[in-house]
């Protein structure tokens, strides 16, 4: 139902931009040299040193009111929009076969703690509800194989069956991480496709027990966006977005990912804030929560806003990861209008940047809430980085240079786009969201 709504949408904004045509632009090289690298670095250290912020959790507030802060004194209304988001933290998962190996799990993102030992386990397929179907699971843990469906819908499944808990391996090797979305009924691991192979292997040859152990902290509690709006000149012109996300993952420092997108946005909202650089469009500085979990910050952000977002969205500027890597990405989706990605590669090309790369992006940030309502989304994405999602990812490994450089370009792009915005025949939203 959800999807069908947004795939709706997206028909509706995709034709709505397709009428986009962009008026010449003002020249923005004052704006670049004004970025300060030193001051946006600050922001990075600032945020890493209150240690990961995972979120839903402690620290992951701190940060919010850190930038709440600095969005503040560059004189932004800001506004701060909870939403709910359990606390997860992952202590670590053993698993091993009763006088056998040990295995190497990796817990599922929303896995219930729990502690099993010498419990049998019982292969149940793909885990369909029919997989079940004449299996004594009771009691037992489910071994399922990736693939059809969901994680989270073979857990389910398996809990229905009475399951104590459950195992998926992966379907091609090596292993991955998963998660369940939100807080399951029982503990579930995910292991490889080559541990897999020693279970079915042994479960060949007769029963199997397993000593299990899932450590984890969870409890409910909530999350944040921190929005910074600076208001244009004209209320009819719309709103250009930028985003970056400011959690981290509970291992990670956090430093690139995305330290480099916060501290690049909270010093273009100085740069345009302090020199009265003012815009025909609003510009939406968007801080988003929970990111790490499933960009569930901005889904929040975008869904509860749809009206505005697809009514008035010019853009939407994301940055996620600026400053580790040889090769600046610069793209999007593929879903909506790609005038702002275009836009971006021209001022690269313009601002003499050498390194950069056409690149189509995932869904795996906060773009894509932005890019499925029909919204003209350009991210920028510095690769390869070696230290992505562990607890290496620390300033020192930033590339303070290539970081500001890519600020630069990042407050290059969103003040031209608000200067001299994109003319969108925005009236049509409306009449095609009443069919
Ligand atoms: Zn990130």
């Amino acid at each position: 139902m959800r999807v069908r709504e947004r795939f709706a949408c997206l028909s509706l904004a995709a034709g709505l931009v397709l009428m986009a045509s962009l008026q010449a632009k003002p020249a923005s090289r004052d704006i670049q040299q004004l970025f300060d690298g030193s001051r946006a670095f600050a922001h990075i250290e600032a945020l890493v040193a209150l240690g990961p912020r995972i979120a839903g959790g402690p620290a992951e507030r701190a940060a919010a009111l850190y930038i709440a802060g600095a969005m503040t004194s560059c004189g932004l209304d800001v506004e701060i929009q909870e939403f709910p988001q359990t606390f997860f933290e992952d202590l670590g998962a053993a698993l091993e076969v009763v006088g056998g190996p040990a295995l190497s799990p990796l817990t599922m993102l929303y896995s219930p703690p729990g502690e099993f030992f010498g419990v049998e386990i019982v292969f149940c397929g793909l885990g369909h509800p029919q997989d079940f179907d004449g299996i004594d699971v009771a009691g037992k843990i489910a071994l399922m194989r990736r693939g059809e469906i969901t994680f989270a819908s073979k857990i389910a499944n398996a809990a229905a069956a009475g399951a104590a808990a459950g195992i998926v391996f992966n379907s091609v090797p090596g292993n991955m991480n998963a998660t369940l979305y939100s807080m399951a009924a029982i503990p579930a691991v995910m292991i490889s496709l080559e541990d897999g192979a020693i279970l079915t292997g042994l479960l060949d040859e007769g029963p199997v027990a397993v000593n299990l152990t899932i450590d984890v902290v969870w409890y409910p509690s909530t999350s944040q966006n921190v929005i910074g709006t600076l208001q244009g000149l004209d209320p009819d012109e719309g709103i250009v977005y930028i985003g970056a996300h400011y959690d981290s993952v509970w291992h990670g420092p956090g430093a690139n990912d995305d330290g480099t997108g916060i501290g690049a946005m909270l010093e273009a909202a100085r740069v345009l804030t302090r020199y009265g650089h003012q815009t025909k469009a609003t510009i939406k500085f968007c801080a988003f929560g929970a990111e790490e979990v499933g960009s569930v910050g901005s889904e929040y952000f975008v869904m509860t806003g749809e009206e505005e977002v697809v009514g008035r969205g010019l853009g939407m500027i994301n940055l996620d990861m600026i400053g580790v890597g040889d090769t600046l990405n610069i793209g999007n989706i593929g879903w909506a209008d790609s005038a702002l990605t275009d836009y971006t590669r021209e001022k690269a090309a313009v601002m003499g940047i050498q390194d950069w790369a056409p690149w189509t992006a995932g869904t795996n940030s906060d773009h894509v809430y932005f890019e499925w309502m029909g919204v003209p989304v350009v991210f920028l994405y510095q690769s390869p980085d070696p230290y992505y999602h562990t607890a290496e990812d620390t300033p020192d490994k930033i590339d303070v240079a290539v970081f500001a450089r890519n600020g630069r370009l990042a407050t290059a792009v969103l003040y031209d786009w608000a200067k001299n915005p994109p003319v969108l025949a925005r009236q049509l939203a409306t009449a095609d969201v009443a069919e």
